[in-house]
């Protein structure tokens, strides 16, 4: 984290505050940097698919509310591409939700040409479909206005999973622009947030029935006011019990910490610049020199990080990629590559957590694992 975030979470840990009120506020700092109507500070962008897919089935009805993760009498079914599926989806169906796959996933597979079709949504919805659930990357298909507008033809909503999609910080506000109505991206990731938080950002009436199962309730409705633009009380013919959220609590150090982190972010003053991660990663290239192994710096279009991409000769090495990123994580500092291509004899090395006493230090592990013929 910026140091300013740690200082602001310092801060926040000394003094007092009205949660509601503080979630509202929050709320207006992300509507200000993703365009989003409104925004909520969740426990990781996990929690905010699960608290995502619970305000899309219960919307502002206490009685749902209470019932969840029981479904009955609420549509609970989310429309998915196979190929979106990913262990991250447990989190939308820990609302009650049900996954409803559709497409095949047969480039995957090796047997076939097409990815999944818009068709194929609109063929799936019925009268239990409650939303499509969409995990964005920059090769998902079909593309998310595409899906937006079928959903939107049957009034569902899309709830669109962009985790680990920022930076480029233009995305903080390209799904909403995109017709999203619920994003979650994590805080911890590239925001350089606390660890444990993320955001929720979307539609008014859907933060407010998450505001509504994730804070404290203990609450008389006669005499409790909550901000009028947060949560419309107006609506409400009483106020829920703790909801389902109420286990992903999240702190004012936290929420404080992630606002600071997101202002940073957006301003692009919470970390190293890509130039100078690049610059870090080429120093790794040379100081690979003269080892069994192939370097490249692969830099993506647009605001990506760059990766450094390490391709073993085995043969030389004696050893598999396997083994090395096995030696990596046992020594001192432990060294945790992106183990994605380790089928392919490459370990991969995302800059994200570099300086330049670190990539010193990452720099002789790599040296003394690849030399070592133990
Ligand atoms: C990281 C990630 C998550 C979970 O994010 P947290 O903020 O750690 O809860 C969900 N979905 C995808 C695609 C991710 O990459």
């Amino acid at each position: 984290m910026p140091p300013e975030v740690v200082e602001a979470m310092s801060k926040a840990a000394l003094s007092s505050v009205n949660m509601v009120e503080l979630q509202a506020a929050a709320s207006r700092i992300i509507a200000d940097n993703t365009g989003a109507e409104a925004g909520y500070v969740t426990a990781g962008a996990a929690s905010g698919l699960t608290l995502g897919a619970a305000a899309i089935m219960a919307g502002l009805d206490p009685g749902n509310m209470d019932r969840l993760p029981d479904t009955t009498g609420m549509k609970n079914g989310f429309i998915i591409a196979r190929e979106h599926r990913n262990g991250y989806d447990h989190s939308i169906r820990l609302s009650g939700a049900k996954l409803v796959e559709v497409g095949m996933d047969e480039v995957g597979a090796g047997a076939g040409a097409r990815q999944v079709e818009a068709w194929e949504y609109e063929a799936a919805i019925t009268d239990d479909t409650a939303g499509i659930a969409y995990v964005a990357t920059p090769t998902s298909q079909p593309p998310l206005p595409r899906v937006v507008e079928i959903a939107h033809a049957h009034g569902l909503p899309v709830l669109v999973d962009a985790a680990a999609e920022l930076p480029p910080i233009s995305n903080l506000k390209h799904f909403i622009d995109q017709g999203a109505d619920l994003v979650a991206f994590s805080g911890g990731k590239a925001i350089r947030g606390p660890q444990s938080t993320g955001i929720l950002c979307g539609r008014r009436d859907l933060i407010a029935s998450v505001a509504l199962q994730h804070l404290d309730m203990d609450e008389h409705f006669d005499i409790w006011e909550p901000p009028a633009d947060f949560i419309p009380k107006d609506k409400l013919v009483g106020i829920p019990r703790h909801g389902i959220g109420r286990g992903f609590k999240v702190s004012r150090e936290e929420i404080v910490g992630l606002l600071t982190a997101l202002k940073l972010f957006a301003n692009s003053r919470s970390g190293p610049s890509m130039e100078e991660l690049r610059g870090y990663l080429e120093y790794v290239v040379d100081g690979l020199s003269g080892l069994a192994v192939e370097p490249t710096v692969k830099v993506p279009d647009g605001e990506g990080f760059p990766t450094l991409h390490l391709r073993l000769d085995t043969d030389t090495l004696g050893r598999s990629a396997f083994e090395i990123s096995g030696v990596l994580k046992q020594g001192s500092p432990g060294i945790f590559v992106n183990e994605g291509s380790l089928r392919n004899d490459t370990l991969v090395i995302n800059p994200m957590n570099l300086d330049q006493a670190r990539t010193e230090a990452l720099t002789e592990r790599f040296r003394a694992a690849l030399s070592s013929s133990d």
